[in-house]
């Protein structure tokens, strides 16, 4: 019998998830949700308080799924974004989007979608919105957290960085989820497969994949 890894969600959230501007399909949404609800439930059943972190909230497509999980299971999530996109989302690359420039600015700015996408989901008990640099924010959330979700940048610089201030903070038996892990180098870009790669040599198990998705435990002690 093959389990289902994988967490629906409830009507009125799929059907804001479907008009949510982002890059998460829905099954790797759905698995994203299907391990962060377990891992906050195994958090709960000792009477603690389950915890995730989100690198990379955009416009806040992959935190409806991790937020409806984290609601099910009273657990809180902290999603991290600057809210000017990443390289890729600047002009003249695949993934940018004029509607999501300011015209006072001249920059990207997703942190109004992403309130929006957040008041309309009834999530919002359950999410706390970060807005800034996602290492400057590791240097103040520093308490481990059941789930880490790696979504932000997809540089080099950004994607190791991220790993290097993030991987760590996942407690003992708890999450790693990397997102855009491409194994062959015509699918996607190198850097989330490399940390991947180096989660795997620095006490991480790959536990599932769904899509571009990985899902990794730390190790317990
Ligand atoms: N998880 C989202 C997609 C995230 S896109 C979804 O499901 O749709 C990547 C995001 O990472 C962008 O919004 C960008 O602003 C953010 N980002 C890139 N580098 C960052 C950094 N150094 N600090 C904080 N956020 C960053
Ligand atoms: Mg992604």
């Amino acid at each position: 019998m093959t389990l289902s890894m994988r967490l629906k969600l409830p009507e009125h959230l799929a059907e804001l998830a479907e008009v949510t501007r982002g890059f998460m399909p829905y099954d790797e949404g759905e698995t994203l949700a299907y391990f962060a609800h377990k891992a906050f439930l195994d958090t709960k059943t000792n009477n603690q308080l389950g915890t995730a972190v989100e690198i990379g909230t955009y416009c806040g497509l992959s935190t409806l799924y991790l937020g409806y999980a984290a609601q099910l299971a009273d657990a809180l999530l902290a999603t991290v974004d600057h809210h000017y996109g990443s390289i890729e989302n600047s002009k003249g690359w695949p993934h940018h989007d004029s509607q999501l420039i300011d015209p006072q600015t001249n920059q990207l700015d997703t942190l109004y979608r992403f309130r929006r996408t957040l008041a309309l989901s009834g999530l919002s008990q359950n999410i706390v919105t970060i807005v800034g640099n996602s290492v400057t924010a590791s240097k103040i959330l520093t308490a481990p957290v059941d789930i880490v979700f790696i979504d932000g940048g997809h540089s080099h610089e950004v994607a190791w960085n991220d790993y290097y201030a993030w991987a760590n903070r996942v407690r003992h038996g708890g999450i790693l989820m990397i997102h855009d892990v491409f194994p062959d180098p015509n699918d996607g870009g190198r850097p989330p497969y490399e940390i991947y790669q180096e989660a795997l040599t620095n006490s991480f198990t790959e536990v599932h994949t769904q899509g571009s998705l990985k899902i990794l435990r730390r190790d317990s002690r």
